[in-house]
């Protein structure tokens, strides 16, 4: 078994047998994988002390060539994020946000993007009055790195192109399929009897939110209207494409 290294964000742990711990781990190097640590529950500060969810740890394991439970070794905590440990409603968020990001991972499929946009939301959540900001940002973000990204420059069924003309004709805005994911201009609206109008605030803040950095997406002003509008739309879009019901969702708010 070849000795590993790697940065990790601990997704979840669990007891196994009297001593030991399973963990499931979604590391920069490796992508997702589970782990098992042996005796830590007898002696944790052997291994840097317990891993705890949400917490970014440096680790090093054993990696089992079979994609089975890796032998984990270290498991070092670097940011705890208490901030969100301390609130309820911060907690949700981050279990939320770990739920998609599991979601729509494979084991051993690594994305250094996701690792990293996942790291900053939750850097983010420790700073913010309004998780439901980094909970939109990541959202969009995550859809994008994970290649479920919605079509917002033409038309789903006709490929016409349709953001820049709704920009100069007022009410030309296309409407919003889910089920086929993404935006369907004024002649195809009867492809999906379902597809939602939007306001045009809405599409622009998601295509403004997958082009900039991180820093400049979190400035973004978002008007109540289209926070909601937000919700509605990427809510109805992972739900069709992750094919999944995502739980820790009836806890936001
Ligand atoms: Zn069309």
């Amino acid at each position: 078994m070849a000795i590993q290294k790697s940065e990790a964000i601990v997704l979840k742990t669990s007891d196994f047998r009297e001593t030991s711990l399973v963990v499931n781990l979604f590391t920069k190097d490796f992508g997702k994988l589970g782990g098992l640590i042996k005796g830590i529950r007898l002696t944790p500060q052997r291994y840097g002390g317990m891993p705890l969810i949400f917490s970014r740890s440096s680790i090093v394991f054993y990696q089992n060539p079979k994609r089975d439970l890796s032998l984990v070794t270290q498991c070092d905590a670097q940011e705890q994020f208490l901030p969100i440990r301390e609130d309820l409603e911060k907690t949700a968020y981050a279990n939320y946000f770990l739920e998609l990001l599991d979601t729509v991972t494979q084991d051993y499929d690594k994305n250094e993007r996701l690792f990293e946009l996942t790291v900053d939301a939750l850097r983010a959540l420790c700073h913010t009055r309004e998780s439901w900001r980094i909970a939109r940002i990541f959202e969009i973000r995550l859809l994008n790195f994970s290649g479920f990204k919605p079509r917002l420059d033409s038309c789903v069924n006709c490929q016409k192109e349709i953001v820049q003309e709704a920009r100069l004709k007022t009410g030309g805005q296309g409407r919003f399929s889910s089920i086929l994911g993404g935006i369907l201009c004024e002649r195809c609206f009867g492809h999906d009897k379902n597809a939602q109008a939007t306001l045009k605030g809405t599409l622009a803040s998601i295509e403004y939110i997958e082009k900039s950095d991180w820093s400049k997406a979190l400035r973004l002003k978002i008007a109540p209207d289209i926070a909601a509008e937000l919700v509605t739309i990427l809510n109805s879009f992972l739900d069709i494409h992750l094919d999944k019901e995502i739980k820790s969702r009836k806890f936001l708010h």
